[in-house]
This record gives structure tokens, sequence and C-alpha cells, in this order.
């Protein structure tokens, strides 16, 4: 949730990958074992010997496994940290600095301890178990805000540090501006004049944040708990993998889906042939909870715009926007209009293309087909391997899991100075669980932990996010916490005694993504744990990620990421330019969905507001529901009757409230980003990018404004628009410069 430690732990910590894929087609191979082919290997007592030896502090979480067993850490944390909110209000604290410590303790803690409660939730728990964790969570939750949030004298004397702000260093400032920010949610703006008044009224808005809590809770619970079974005949499955066919269950002569999972409803919007299965499938998937949750959505928007108003804001996106790159309203307006300009001509003449390929299959060649919300994913399929000559899948082969990853930390050594081993002999939940080490090569100190739980298991919640373990943290003896973070996906497994592959489009895609997150939170360079790693300003969040992401498609990555199982081959040269043209031919539509869901929070949690007059009017108000559909119709695709997407999506009601479109400016950001990297004598990459995302971005945290990061990084205020509104033509753009092999003028100085 939006700048908030709530069940907004992920917010601090938790982050999704929203292009996910789950391809279910293992080659049958024989096992990887040459050296070159994957990632180097450390021992775990010789990392043990290191974390000694750099005085580190490593408390590697365990997860609680009973009932019983989380009850009583409930009890024990709940305890524990009355005691730090007692302190940080008594009046013995020796100074402002002692304050900040007892702060980013509590910060750290709460990291620390909360992570394998959601651990156990998302990735162990039986459907039984999850609630019981999930009742815990929220127990725990009510207390933080009662006691710690809600602490009306904690709030005070947060405020009252920025009289001595001239004796606070960087960092710790950094910590106070991102303590008042979650503060906020749960207190009337402070105001000194008025005290009095204020104690009714911040009982209110403490009541109403908890209600609220409580109604995203339920709500993404809803979802989460839902089922969405549907039967299928072979013929209906006609196009599906055998593979993936074979995996599932019958029920006589019916295979039973289970559209709830992403990687059912994604293989089956991708390759199923039959239009009318695809449609299907897209309406049982955006029917999930829409019942239960469509009442709930309402509520919720009701009471963030209570709470917007309680605060003098108009409404509650302008509330929400305070602080952020784009710091209202009408410059994210400005930004999405500009996004929208800018991508639209990509965007018609991707589905122009699609049309035609349609209309082809058809066999009709003179009249478009008209484009349904449910054929967008197995067109795009189909155009790109049309593109490619070949399909993703028989290119797998050159994408064993291991390889990929030796991959990567040969990018991350050459390009980003840092180093990648991996601890084979850690214990963790599953076997099929790893562990790597992140060390800077220049020093050989170590950076963090990164821990992959990559394949899906019974249980496993469905996404890709990433979730930090424990935050970087310099104590008062010196001793630092290292940072440690944990990626969990939903890969496609190996067949029993064989290897696991990547495939090279949103799988590896999402890998990047997720690595991305992993190396801000494990690479930061900031000793608090409240602003280190992940801990950044909201919407600077997804910009790492989008870099990393973006590499996914680039024809020099392909190739370093790439060797063939048996021989270590890697791509050639021609195959990874055609897969990279492959895979960005779509990008135009991706972009355009990011921008309608951007646009569709926008008008939730903006125009709504203006209800009361419209009310006045006679005019009635449109129900959530009703004002996606019609935004989807007007920018993207309609959606099939019954299908209510809002209401069975979690995003835009729970963790990123009124803050959609950060995806959108972290793919703006990172194209910019790479941009950058294009222009540098060394080809594609530039190690001078990696060295100003960690110096210049990775290195100051949270706490600093995105507006801050970005000028830093690009050397001059970042203009959010024109950037957006350049974004549809980066191949272009990058040509130029490599031809002429000087900066184009208009790209100076980024
Ligand atoms: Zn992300």
């Amino acid at each position: 949730m939006f700048a908030r430690l709530d069940k907004g732990y992920k917010s601090l910590v938790r982050y999704l990958a929203i292009f996910a894929v789950w391809i279910f087609s293992a080659p049958s191979f024989a096992q990887l074992a040459e050296e070159s082919m994957t990632p180097r290997k450390i021992s775990l007592e010789y990392f043990r010997g290191l974390v000694l030896e750099e005085n580190l502090n490593l408390d590697l979480p365990s997860i609680p496994k009973t009932s019983a067993d989380l009850q009583k850490r409930a009890g024990e944390l709940t305890d524990r940290w009355r005691g730090f909110a007692n302190n940080i209000t008594n009046n013995n604290l020796a100074n402002v600095h002692e304050l900040v410590r007892l702060v980013d303790e509590f910060n750290a803690d709460l990291i620390f301890q909360l992570g394998p409660f959601y651990v156990a939730h998302d990735l162990l728990a039986n459907t039984a178990q999850k609630k019981t964790i999930s009742l815990e969570l929220n127990r725990i939750w009510d207390f933080i805000i009662e006691e710690y949030y809600g602490n009306a004298r904690i709030f005070r004397a947060l405020r009252h540090i920025e009289v001595d702000f001239e004796l606070l260093d960087e960092q710790e400032r950094a910590v106070i501006r991102a303590e008042i920010q979650k503060f906020r949610f749960y207190h009337r703006e402070f105001d000194e004049e008025d005290d009095d008044n204020d104690e009714e009224e911040a009982k209110r808005v403490l009541i109403l944040s908890q209600s609220l809590e409580k109604l995203e809770t339920q709500f993404s619970n809803n979802i989460d708990h839902s089922t969405a079974h549907l039967y299928l005949t072979k013929e209906e499955l006609d196009g599906v993998p055998e593979d993936f066919l074979n995996q599932l269950t019958k029920k006589k002569d019916k295979f039973k889906l289970e559209i709830q999972q992403w990687y059912h409803y994604d293989t089956l919007m991708r390759t199923a042939r039959r239009s009318k299965t695809r449609k299907t499938v897209m309406r049982a998937r955006f029917d999930i909870a829409s019942e239960a949750n469509s009442d709930i959505f309402n509520s919720i928007l009701e009471i963030r715009q209570t709470l917007a108003e309680s605060n003098d804001q108009k409404h509650y996106l302008d509330w929400a926007l305070q602080d952020e790159l784009l710091p209202n309203s009408s410059k994210l307006d400005a930004f999405l209009s500009a996004g929208e300009k800018g991508n639209r001509t990509a965007f018609l003449a991707e589905r122009r293309v699609l049309q035609a390929q349609l209309s082809k299959r058809l066999g009709d060649k003179k009249t478009p087909a008209k484009l349904e919300a449910w054929d967008v994913a197995y067109e795009i399929e189909k155009k790109r391997e049309a593109i490619l000559g070949n399909s993703f899948e028989n290119l797998e082969e050159y994408f064993p899991l291991d390889r990929v990853l030796r991959g990567m930390f040969d990018y991350f050594e050459k390009y980003f100075g840092l180093q990648f081993e991996e601890i084979p002999d850690m214990a963790w939940w599953d076997p099929s669980v790893r562990t790597f080490l992140m060390r800077e090569k220049a020093t050989g100190k170590i950076k963090g932990v990164q821990i992959l739980d990559p394949f899906p298991r019974p249980n496993k919640e469905r996404w890709f996010w990433s979730l930090t373990l424990q935050a970087r943290l310099k104590r008062l003896t010196g001793q630092v916490d290292l940072p440690v973070n944990l990626i969990s996906g939903n890969w496609t497994p190996p067949k029993p005694g064989q290897i696991a592959f990547i495939s090279p489009g949103e799988d590896l895609a999402t890998l990047c993504h997720e690595w991305g997150h992993g190396v801000n939170d494990i690479g930061t360079g900031v000793d608090k744990a409240s602003i280190s790693g992940m801990r950044t300003s909201d919407d600077f969040v997804e910009t790492p990620s989008n870099f990393f992401e973006a590499l996914a498609r680039d024809p020099e990555f392909l190739q370093m990421v790439s060797g063939h199982y048996q021989t270590n081959e890697p791509l050639d040269r021609e195959t990874a330019q055609k897969l990279s043209k492959a895979l960005e031919f779509g990008l135009a539509h991706a972009r355009q969905d990011k921008l309608t869901k951007s646009r569709i929070d926008f008008a939730l949690h903006g125009k709504r507001a203006r209800k009361e007059s419209q009310h006045e009017r006679g005019v009635g108000l449109q129900t959530p529901d009703e004002i996606d559909r019609k935004i989807r119709k007007r920018m993207y695709y309609a959606m099939p009757e019954g299908a209510f997407p809002l209401s069975s999506f979690s995003h835009i009601a729970t963790d990123y409230a009124g803050l959609f479109w950060t995806y959108y400016l972290g793919e703006v950001a990172s194209a910019k980003m790479k941009a950058l990297g294009k222009r540098s004598p060394d080809g594609t990459f530039s190690a001078a990018v990696g060295q100003r995302l960690i110096e210049r971005a990775f290195a100051v945290g949270g706490g600093i404004k995105t507006s801050r990061i970005l000028h830093a990084v690009f050397g001059r205020n970042f203009n959010a628009c024109s950037a957006a509104l350049r974004l549809s033509a980066p191949t272009k753009v990058a040509r130029t410069r490599k031809d002429d092999g000087k900066p184009s003028p208009q790209t100076k100085g980024l």
C-alpha cells in the first residue's frame, strides 16, 4: 500500500511483477555440469568466515510452523514493539540521534520479524493455515497501527525533530522524512495551534484508517481464497501445449483448469486456438471474487476520499501524490496524456498488424478483423513466433536456468562491478530454494544475500515478487545487519531428474525484473534500515526493476545469458536479433495496458471525488466497474460481458493505491537510462550507467525524492512528460547515436 507500513509492509519490501508468465514445458534433457554453465559456488563455511571477518550480522529468519508457534510469536512481538513505542515517547532520550536510531531499529525489527510470517503465508501454508496466519497478521497490524502509527505522541516527536534538523546527518533526516510520510495516513495533518481539537479528529482518522486496512485485507483475501475452475475438452483446448495438458487433472474426458492460477490463465490465453475458449477463460478469470469485492471496493474508495478530505485535499489522488515526482493530479494527468500521445501511433500500428494477421487466418484479407480483448495475447504470441520463425519453446534449450543465471552474473560483474556466487548448502523450506552471495568486485566486500525460490508448489502463491527478509542497518556497535532479499517466482520446474529451463520471453523478463528489485535491495549503500534497499520513494521503486527487465529484450544480453544445454553454444547473433525483435513486438500493447490501468486508477481516485456535485446536479455516480469498462473500451479493448477486472485485481484496491503509474514511470526512466548506456564507447551496455545507479540511486535510498534521484542519475532535471512522449521510438534514437558515434543534440546531457 502506498507509503504505509501496514500490509503495506509490502510497500516497503514486496513488489510484484505484473507481467508474469508461467509456461509448462520443460524439455527432457540431461543434467548440466560444465563449470562455465553454472553460477560460481562458494562453501557455507567460507561464507560464514567472511561474515565473521566483516563484522556482519546475519540472522536468518526462522519460519513459524504451527498455529501455536504463530500465536506465541505474535504475542512476543507485540510486547517487544510496545517497548519500542514506550522508549520513543519517554522523555529520557539523550538526544535527537537516539530518537532516529530507535525509530530505525523499530523498522528493522518489523521487517525482520514479519518476513517469516509472509513467507509462511505466501510460500508454504495451505488454505486453512493461510487463514490463521492472516488473522495473526491482522492482529499484529492492528496493534502496530494503534500503538505505533496511531500514537500521536510519537508523531509529534517526529514532527518536533524538524526543529533540530540541522543536528541530523543526511541519512537521519531521510529516516525522519520517510517515517513522517507513513504516520501521515493515521493522523490529520499535525497542527500545533489546534492541539485540543485535534484529539477527536485524530481518533476519527485512526478509526477510518483501521477500517480501510481491514477492507483492503478482506479484498485481497477474497481474491486469494477464490477458485475459478473450468472443465474443458481436448477440442476446446486445441493449440494448448501437450506438456501443459498432461499435468492437469481430468474428469471423464475433460481437463480441469484452475483459472485463478496465473500460469493456467496465461498459457490458455496465449495458446488456445479457439477464440471462444479464450473468451470463456477471460470471463472466468475476471469474475474471481467479483461479487464479494465490488461493494468492498466502493467502501474502500469512499474511505480513502474521506481521509483525503480530513486532510484538506480535494481528492485522494492529490493526497497520495504529495511528495512524489508528479506532486498533484494535474501533473500526473499531463504525464499520462504525454504517454498516451507518445504511444498511440505504435499501439495502433501493432493493432493493425494483429488485425491483418487475424483476417488472413480467417481467409478474409480485405476487411480488418475485429480484435477482441481475449484475442490480444494469442495474436501477439503468433506474431512473435512469425518474426522469430520459431516457437519460444524451441529456443528454451539455449536457456537452462543455471546458464541464464551465470550469464546474468557475468553481466553484473562486467557492468556493475558486482559478483554473485552461489552458496549451495543453505537449508531452506524447500530443497529447490537457492542462495546467492553478492560481493563488490573491487573490494571483495559482502553486499548482501539473495534467496531465490523459483518453482511453483501446491500451496505457493502464483505470483512473482521480491521481499526483504533483513534490511541493511549499521548498529551502534559498528556491526552491520546484512541485507537479505527473497525472490519468489513460478518459473517452469524441471522434470524429475532433469534441469530447469527459462523461456526467453516473459519468463526471462520477469526473472530480470525481480532480480532488479533484489539488486536494488541488497546493493544498497544506506546504513539505516528504514531507508535502505527497496525502501525508496514509492514512485522510484519500479525503475531499477524496469531497467533490468528491458535487458531481456536486448540481443547482446540474450547472447550473454544463453548457452545450449549440451554444448554451451550461445544463440547466434542473427537468432538473438530476431528474438529481440520478436520480443519488441507487443511492447506498445503492454504500455497501453499500463497506461489504461493508470487512467482507471486516476479516474477512481481523482475525478470520482466530484460525486457530491454530481449528485446535486442529479447525475448518477458511476460505479467503479462502469468507469473501468468505459476507460478500457476507449483506450484499449472492451472486456467481455460479465467480467469485472477491478474486483479480481488487488493492485489498485490494496497495495499500490493511486500509484499504478509507477510501472509506466519506471519504464520511461529506464528507457532513458538505457539510452545513456548506448552512448558509451563500449557498445550496448555501459559500466558507467551501472556505476551511476549504484552511486546515485542505490546509495541514497529512501526519504529522498525521486526527482532528486533522477536528477542525480541524469545530470539535470528529469522531465517525465517529454521522456514519456519520446518513449515509443527507442530503437530509432539508439540507431542515430550509434551511426554518428556521438550524442544526438536532443539527448545531450541525459
Ligand atoms: Zn516490480
